[in-house]
């Protein structure tokens, strides 16, 4: 039977027999044999939270990132009318554009 335990263990013996501070010997099953799989991933940034192991993102290191260029929606009211640029297609910069002329929203 397995067990959890915070207990030092002085030697592992080259079969994997953990030999306990109080020389209790416990040889941990064969992946093959165990009733309950490990479901903890090989990785040791792994991370558990609730009962999921989450492995860290892959992402871009910050300096190699790049961020969208952005615009305030009050910025588009010196555009001309019908402008496509982008933040003259979202519905509040429109809004600001033709409340700044007095136009009905
Ligand atoms: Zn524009």
């Amino acid at each position: 039977m397995a067990s959890v335990t915070h207990r030092k263990i002085r030697r592992i013996e080259d079969d994997g027999t953990r030999v306990y501070w109080d020389y209790h010997r416990y040889t941990p099953l064969p992946d093959e044999d165990r009733t309950y799989a490990k479901r903890k991933p090989a990785d040791p940034r792994a991370l558990r939270f609730g009962s999921t192991w989450y492995l860290p993102l892959e992402v871009l290191p910050d300096k190699e990132r790049v961020m969208p260029e952005t615009f305030g929606d009050d910025q588009t009211v010196d555009h001309p009318a019908l402008c496509k640029c982008a933040p003259c297609l979202r519905p509040e910069a429109q809004r600001q554009w033709r409340r700044a002329r007095g136009l009905r929203p």
